[in-house]
């Protein structure tokens, strides 16, 4: 089972490592010898109750989760994540402090977006602390300075503050947690890190919720990951279901309960565990490479070498992110010629570097440059922008 190394710059689903797939087809046939493959046996066993431990203990040791907080997986994506959040949330809120308040949401592109709509379409009071396409002619690009909108939040109450860490479609990153929200002891931030997740170093203390879909940096997709302080999910649990339901707030469903995930060691009914398991081969892959610190320094090299020569053809090249909120995950550029996209898309291919048509709404090119993707496959996508910007100017 071999394949040429690929050189995918798709948004995701993403590249994994070669040797972990190769590892997983193995496991998916006869696992640790038992004769059976991975998903093949009942997830309540020894072996699918390893796997779960197993991935729960290497994401602690990734990610340096201190025991304030809780790691649990749970099917569906980050799309699920918007709806199990507004409700679970809402819910530790009230059970916190008998008060019904809305979430916060810090618009910043799409996702974050679509997680907002998602909490309104549920009846959980929701507000928009800003959307930062209001502060850049209409397109998101671009993260207001935290002068611009605190106010807004400061002794206000908000059951939880909702951020997307990295927008995947417009290529916005947050380059660090607002101040005025992690240094305020009454706002739980939530944030959304499907595109970013162990790509950097982060101090998770300063999160109340972190959720992650899987099929980026870590994965495939059908399983999200979620780290969870541990006094919100007692919270939860203090909330009477039937006192939300005479408030028209909604009831979680059973299988996105946190605190009955959680509970169940994220069984409480099947989990995908196949897609756990390649999950855990990441995690332990990352970890032999050198962990987070090592994986986010050569992430910071791949973004600077593309950023970099998108920047010194800056004649040719449109970067429509401000540099100061520049996603290192994924590259949004177009060309400032019109009639030449098909031509540099041929290109690329005829190098083998795929992926790089950009979302239908954005338009121009996207590089998703996830922790699988090597320094030298992004070296050759930085030469190909150089030579195509001399080339065809
Ligand atoms: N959040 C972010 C940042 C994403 O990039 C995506 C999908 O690409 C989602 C949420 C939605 O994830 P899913 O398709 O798994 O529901």
């Amino acid at each position: 089972l071999t394949r040429e190394e690929p050189s995918h710059f798709g948004a995701g689903p993403a590249q994994l490592p070669t040797s972990v797939l190769q590892q997983a087809s193995k496991d998916l046939i006869n696992f640790n010898g038992i004769g059976l493959g991975i998903g093949e046996i009942s997830h309540r066993s020894k072996d699918a109750t390893g796997v779960i431990e197993n991935a729960k203990s290497h994401l602690k040791e990734l990610m340096k989760i201190p025991d304030t907080h809780e790691v649990f997986f749970m099917q569906g994506g980050g799309t699920t994540g918007f709806s199990s959040i507004a409700s679970n949330l809402v819910a530790a809120h009230f059970g916190k402090t008998g008060e019904v308040a809305p979430g916060g949401y810090l618009v910043t592109g799409s996702w974050s977006k679509k997680s907002f709509e998602e909490a309104k379409r549920l009846y959980v009071p929701a507000e928009v602390v800003f959307d930062a396409k209001n502060f850049n002619n209409g397109k998101y690009g671009y993260i207001p300075a935290e002068s611009e909108w605190q106010d807004k939040v400061k002794g206000k109450k908000f059951s939880y503050m909702y951020l997307c860490e990295n927008e995947t479609v417009h290529g916005v990153e947050w380059p660090q947690m607002p101040k005025c929200i992690r240094d305020d002891p009454n706002i739980e931030l939530v944030a959304d890190l499907s595109s970013d997740i162990l790509s950097r170093e982060i101090d998770v203390s300063q999160y109340g919720v972190i959720m992650a879909g899987a099929q980026k940096n870590i994965g495939l997709a059908g399983l999200t990951v979620y780290i969870i302080k541990k006094e919100i999910l007692d919270n939860i649990s203090k909330a009477s279901e039937d006192k939300l339901h005479e408030l028209g707030l909604p009831i979680t469903p059973i299988a996105f309960h946190y605190p009955t995930v959680v509970k169940n060691n994220s069984a409480y009914n099947t989990i995908p565990i196949f897609t756990l398991h390649i999950i855990d081969l990441v995690f332990q892959h990352l970890l032999k490479k050198g962990g987070v610190t090592a994986q986010g320094a050569e992430n910071e090299k791949k973004s600077k070498l593309l950023y970099n020569a998108l920047d010194a053809n800056s004649q040719f090249y449109n970067l429509p992110v401000d540099a100061s909120c520049r996603s290192r995950m994924n590259v949004v550029f177009t060309l400032k010629k019109e009639g030449l996209d098909e031509k540099f898309l041929q290109e690329a291919n005829a190098l083998k570097l795929t992926g790089l048509k950009g979302h239908r709404s954005v338009g121009g090119f996207r590089a998703s440059i996830y922790n699988a993707l090597s320094v030298e496959v992004v070296e050759k996508l930085a030469n190909l922008v150089e030579t195509f910007a001399k080339q065809n100017a």
